[in-house]
């Protein structure tokens, strides 16, 4: 073995030692080398990265600072250099907590934000706060002790999240909360109520006739309205009364606390005075009521649905007996509910089970006494409750969709007796039908049928009359329009049920070649006595007369109201004076014995 402490060992030795300390520094400046390139890349990476990277020591004192940092809080990475977090990006109302819970961490270590992703609040240098998420690591070693922030801005996520969450609760017409919302409310004031041991009262509210309004003032003037009715709702009501929007003109108002359900009656009131009054949009006065419904919570009902379903049922009933007026819940309502929903059912079947008929009322011709027209309406042979009238069953028939069903039934009959009648009495003898708003609406497709059917009877189209409701002529929906004009290219003539008691334009009686006016029963009956409806349907005659339109007065029953609207020239009328609706049969006999002279006396009413 050689001895390591000989001179040649030592030379050896160093010149080992040598090679291995350059060996060591190449290795060295190598890994530096690699540390240099990874510091960079991170460099570039948190520089451009989304987040902004903030770095601190354990003074709170900012060591590290992005280029992303520098935009989302305004400060240059030379200007914050050694500030402190606490005094520049937390807003002053976190500031104490912030503090705290350093001290906690330094303390025995307690980090809740470590590691987790939190949402909070920052402060940009120009002291607007602003809405971060924020993950704090920490590095505690002896050479190192240093938190790390990464920052994201999130306002934009943040905005399109609230934008998201209104338009999902709240109506953007009116900013009142939406069912949605109404629904969360509800559910809320019923836990409230439980807590307090206290009542809340749940109102459905419904406009009255406000389709017609809002047909007659356009869309935007309908908005405009909407508007104005909810600032008037919400004036009525107390502060931490909930006003909601559940769809076009129906609104839902919860009043919580109530100890005396007596107590909301004058709150009803008052609303349904603050909504009669006139409302002014642009030149036009607009006069509207509203109807209301009202249920309490736990006497009525336990739960949401049971509550909706009273209120609603309220205001229905408040609806039938005339609107503009309120009416609690009772449990007679719910029977009355059922009952309708059994009626639903039954006039389902009623078509196929023949239970349906038409009744014919004359309409004769004031100048000549000829009986030249008839009007067919509709009657239902109910198995239980016997004869049912049209304004029972129509409303359900249009609320179901069942009209279109019965309205061709009611059109593909009337034209058989049109026919029949031309051929056995009058060549110009005319059936005037009956047909409702909704059947335009919803159903057009079927009554595009109806002139196809002409065609193949080889029938004049002036053997009908199709009767619409004033209404129909302000909807400015184009399938509606069209199909008016389809009607007068078919030359079936039209004519305007009820006139004067909606809103009627001159211009649209001329656009759609209108060519009858029926005077509603309502100013007829007052002939006599009213001098206010005398003047108008004298007004009425004579406006339609410069048009070219005819007249017909409805519900004539006194040989006085007949001379009146002789005088004024009114070319037909209808009423018991002359005959009451009568069944087919009765109706032909009523016929064959018409004298056809001018004496239309002498046919008395048979009914
Ligand atoms: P309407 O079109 O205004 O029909 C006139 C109503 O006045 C009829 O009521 C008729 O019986 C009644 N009436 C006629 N003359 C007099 C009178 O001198 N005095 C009084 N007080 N009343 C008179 P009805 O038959 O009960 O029909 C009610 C409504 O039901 C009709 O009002 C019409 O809007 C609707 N209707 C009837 N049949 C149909 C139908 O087939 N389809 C549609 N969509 N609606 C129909
Ligand atoms: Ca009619
Ligand atoms: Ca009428």
């Amino acid at each position: 073995m050689p001895d390591s402490d000989s001179p040649a060992d030592e030379i050896d030795d160093k010149a080992l030692l040598e090679a291995r300390v350059k060996a060591l520094e190449t290795d060295l400046r190598q890994k530096k080398e690699i540390i240099l390139a990874q510091h960079v890349k991170l460099e570039a990476f948190f520089g451009s990265s989304i987040d902004a990277l903030v770095q601190m020591d354990f003074d709170g004192h900012i060591t590290g600072w992005n280029e992303q940092a520098e935009k989302i809080f305004g400060w240059s990475t030379e200007e914050i250099a050694d500030k402190k977090v606490v005094d520049t990006i937390i807003p002053p109302r976190y500031r104490a907590a912030h503090e705290q819970g350093m001290k906690r961490f330094l303390e025995n270590g307690e980090t809740s934000v470590m590691d987790n992703v939190i949402e909070i609040h920052a402060l940009h240098r120009d002291g607007h706060e602003f809405p971060v998420e924020i993950s704090v690591s920490v590095i505690d070693s002896p050479d190192l002790q240093e938190f790390s922030a990464y920052i994201r801005d999130i306002s934009e996520r943040k905005h399109a999240e609230t934008v998201i969450w209104n338009q999902a609760n709240f109506d953007s017409l009116t900013g009142l909360p939406n069912r949605n919302l109404f629904l969360q409310n509800l559910e809320h004031e019923i836990r409230s109520c439980d807590r307090s041991n206290q009542s809340l009262a749940l109102m459905y509210l419904d406009l009255d006739r406000f389709k017609d309004v809002n047909d007659s003032l356009g869309l935007v003037m309908g908005d405009q309205l909407l508007v104005e009715i909810s600032k008037r709702l919400q004036k009525v009501v107390r502060e931490i009364d909930t006003v909601s929007r559940l769809s076009g003109d129906e609104f839902a108002i919860i009043l919580g606390n109530i100890d005396d359900q007596l107590a909301v009656q004058p709150i009803c009131q008052e609303l349904l005075d603050s909504l009669s009054r006139p409302y002014q949009l642009d030149n036009e006065k607009v006069f509207l009521t509203a109807s209301i419904g009202v249920t309490f919570y736990p006497q009525d009902s336990k739960n949401t649905e049971g509550l909706q379903r009273s209120a609603e049922q309220s205001m229905y009933a408040a609806k039938a007996e005339g609107s503009n007026r309120y009416i609690f819940f009772k449990p007679e309502l719910q029977q009355r509910a059922l009952r309708k929903r059994k009626m639903i059912g039954e006039l389902r079947k009623a078509i196929d089970r023949d239970e349906l008929e038409i009744y014919y009322q004359p309409i004769v011709n004031l100048q000549s006494g000829k009986l030249q027209k008839a009007e067919a309406l509709l009657r239902w042979h109910h198995p239980e409750a016997g004869l049912i009238s049209p304004t029972v069953f129509k409303p359900i028939a249009e609320e179901t969709g069942l009209i279109a069903e019965i309205g061709n039934w009611v059109f593909y009959h009337a034209i058989e007796q049109a026919i029949r009648w031309r051929e056995l009495y009058d060549n110009d003898f005319q059936v005037s039908i009956n047909t409702s708003a909704k059947q335009w609406i919803d159903e057009a497709a079927a009554m595009s049928q109806w002139f196809e059917h002409l065609r193949k009877k080889d029938i004049s189209g002036h053997a009908i009359c199709i009767e619409v409701t004033e209404g129909l002529l302000m909807d400015a929906r184009d399938k509606i329009t069209n199909r008016l004009l389809d009607f007068n290219e078919a030359e079936i003539q039209i004519s305007i049920d009820d006139f004067g008691t909606g809103y009627s334009s001159i211009p649209n009686l001329k656009r759609f070649d209108i060519d009858y006016l029926k005077i509603d029963q309502s100013f007829v009956r007052n002939l006599d006595h009213d001098q206010n409806d005398l003047a108008l349907c004298d007004a009425i005659i004579a406006m339609a007369k410069k048009m070219g339109i005819q007249i017909v007065a409805e519900g004539v029953e006194t040989e006085n109201q007949e001379r009146l609207l002789k005088d004024f020239g009114c070319d037909f009328a209808q009423g018991y004076l002359y005959s009451r609706p009568l069944p087919l049969a009765d109706f032909e006999n009523l016929l064959t014995a018409w004298p056809d002279h001018d004496k239309s006396r002498t046919a008395k009413n048979t009914a």
